[in-house]
């Protein structure tokens, strides 16, 4: 099974994508974690794409077409993935369609995040994640049990994204409605397209997620 998650910059399609990736046994591919692990490695890609993901804008369509198909192409892909933040243009979409098409494969659901944009800019400038085991956080809505402690493993060691704050936050969303947002009606065109309601609690939203993927394959 082949997904796509679509919504704007904190619409909780990293959360869903992980869920889906545990429940149903799929691999989450997140192109900004792709980039953001070249941009830590220093490598000729992240030195290329760094500047641009931090004010916000969207890194060039040829780039991170090629980095998706390579990661399409590797063995783990077989059985199935998750695009989290991919495709995030008409053209992105236009070669995702061209690169399955080449292996014989399909997109079987896309799923819109659909947010509330007023409430976006909170909920993202107010995230942070363990730096240690993952775990993710909001200042306002979920604070770590112990102020500075991870409830999960313990750690005291906390990182925000460069590109979580309120400036760069409006860059993204600008990105989001200039280039993403007609995405929408390429794929509702087809009848591909499923909505969910993204400011819903998380588990609310991965309910109507399973509604729409069917039941989990590993429990
Ligand atoms: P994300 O983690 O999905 O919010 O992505 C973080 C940043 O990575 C974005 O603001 C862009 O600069 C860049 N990025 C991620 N995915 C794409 C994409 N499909 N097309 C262009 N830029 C992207």
């Amino acid at each position: 099974m082949n997904i796509v998650l679509l919504g704007p910059p904190g619409a909780g399609k990293g959360t869903q994508a992980r869920l889906i990736q545990d429940g149903w046994g799929l691999v989450q591919l997140s192109s900004g974690d792709m980039l953001r692990a070249a941009v830590a490695s220093g490598s000729p890609l992240g030195q290329r794409v760094r500047q641009m993901m931090e004010a916000g804008q969207l890194v060039p369509d040829d780039v991170i077409i090629v980095m998706i198909k390579e990661r399409i192409a590797r063995p783990d892909c077989k059985s199935g993935f998750i695009l989290d933040g991919f495709p995030r243009s008409v053209p992105q979409a236009e070669a995702l369609d061209r690169m399955l098409a080449e292996k014989g494969l399909k997109l079987d659901h896309v799923i819109e995040m659909a947010v509330d944009e007023a409430a976006l800019i909170d909920r993202i400038t107010g995230r942070f994640t363990c730096a240690k085991c993952g775990a993710g956080y909001h200042d306002r809505t979920k604070p770590t049990k112990i102020p500075g402690i991870c409830d999960v493993c313990g750690a005291g060691e906390f990182t925000r994204r460069a590109d979580d704050k309120p400036e760069t936050v409006k860059a993204r969303l600008a990105a989001y409605h200039a280039r993403t947002a007609p995405i929408l009606p390429y794929y509702r065109a087809r009848g591909a397209l499923k909505s969910v309601d993204g400011m819903a609690d998380i588990d609310v939203a991965a309910a109507a997620v399973r509604e729409i993927l069917g039941p989990p394959k590993v429990s």
